[in-house]
């Protein structure tokens, strides 16, 4: 029986299935009708406000599946944010019609990992995933640990940029990033976008390393005091460390590039006691060498981050929904559902140099449900 906190509109209301994203291969995703959730006990359902795609998302139907976030023949997406539809059970915290956002993990609190602080490597991380559809369960403990109450001022999609914000605010807070460090983002893709947003709002001097010639106005324009493009220079680590205070090197380096290339440039770039974040994931199976002579001597701290916390994730949360943040800035597209799979072959071949690629695109049910500002939407200094 379902007890007095059990609310749902029901199935009737809600009809029996919905359009969603089914990654059914390796570059295999398909729209189909599958069987809307429903919310068992501690679980609610959201009618999904927005999802946004993401460079993981890519990884995933590049390669086909995720070693831990998700198996084959499974829905898929994991930014994103929506209203409560149904209320499963034993949830007191939150109502019908509530506009939450649900991060895509949580920790289970109770292994070594989550014991030492370090909840992001929990034994027994529990994933979500299926953003990319007309509704979407979340899982008891993501209700309870790690699903936050969105102000209703904040847009669907604004509020979807927290989880890869949340990554990346740990790995600043990883790297003990403190107001007046200079640091290098090498990258500017989202992550690295994300990396020069965030450090700049801290009060960082933020120098971008960049690839493309249209993300050197990208990076300053979310922040970048100076931006260099590898091609327009000899010598990359030389001309990076050459922009930093005297020439010594940055306080931290941030790689958010996941080439080996750019974590040996990354090491390079960092001053004497500096510290370097790995950020950027290679494939499994890449080798790096890097002078081991260099980081000796130069007594350097290497790290790297994964994912996200509960913590960082609320801190993430307040960055974004603060008007500091240019959220509508890294949304510089919009789809419906139905096109998503032509979204994701699109991402798979960047545009010509000088034309700007989306950083992230809002997929939202139908034309009807975008946002008007959004779907005009570009920046013009991306152009
Ligand atoms: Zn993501
Ligand atoms: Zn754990």
């Amino acid at each position: 029986m379902a007890s007095a906190a059990h609310q749902t509109v029901g199935p009737q209301t809600l009809g029996l299935t919905m359009r969603a994203a089914v990654l059914r291969g390796q570059e295999d995703l398909r729209i189909e009708d599958v069987p809307i959730p429903t919310a068992g006990r501690g679980e609610l359902v959201l009618r999904v406000g927005a999802a946004l795609t993401c460079g993981t998302d890519l990884k995933v139907y590049r390669r086909g599946y995720h070693a831990k976030m998700l198996t084959l023949d499974r829905l898929f997406g994991h930014e994103l944010a929506g209203t409560v539809v149904q209320v499963g059970g034993g949830v007191t915290t939150f109502s019908l019609g509530d506009r939450v956002l649900p991060l895509n993990s949580a920790p289970c609190d109770a292994c070594f990992f989550c014991q030492n602080n370090q909840q992001n490597l929990c034994d027994d991380l529990l994933f979500n995933n299926g953003a990319y559809a007309e509704f979407i369960r979340i899982p008891a403990r993501i209700v309870e640990k790690n699903t936050l109450h969105i102000p209703d001022t904040l847009p669907f999609e604004f509020a979807a940029l927290t989880e890869p914000l949340a990554c990346v605010i740990r790995g600043l807070e990883e790297s003990n990033s403190s107001a007046g460090q200079t640091v290098i983002v090498l990258g500017a893709g989202p992550i690295g976008l994300l990396f020069i947003q965030a450090a700049s709002l801290l009060g960082l001097h933020v120098i971008a390393v960049v690839k493309r010639k249209d993300q050197i106005a990208t990076a300053r324009h979310f922040g970048a005091e100076q931006a260099l493009r590898i091609s327009d220079v000899p010598d990359p680590v030389a001309a990076a460390r050459s922009l930093t205070p005297e020439g010594r090197g940055a306080d931290i380096v941030f790689e958010a590039v996941a080439t080996p290339e750019a974590w040996q440039w990354a090491v390079q770039m960092a001053r004497k006691g500096g510290l370097v974040n790995l950020f950027g994931g290679p494939p499994s199976g890449t080798s790096v060498s890097l002078d081991t002579n260099l980081i000796h001597y130069s007594d350097l701290t290497l790290k790297a981050s994964f994912h996200h916390t509960p913590a960082t994730a609320r801190r993430a949360f307040e960055l974004v929904a603060s008007d500091r943040f240019q959220a509508q800035d890294f949304l510089t597209g919009t789809a419906t559902i139905e096109d998503l799979p032509n979204v994701f072959r699109r991402m798979l071949t960047r545009p010509a140099d000088g034309i700007a690629p989306e950083i992230k695109t809002a997929i939202f049910l139908d034309a009807s449900s975008q946002p008007a500002a959004l779907t005009a939407s570009t920046i013009e200094e991306h152009a």
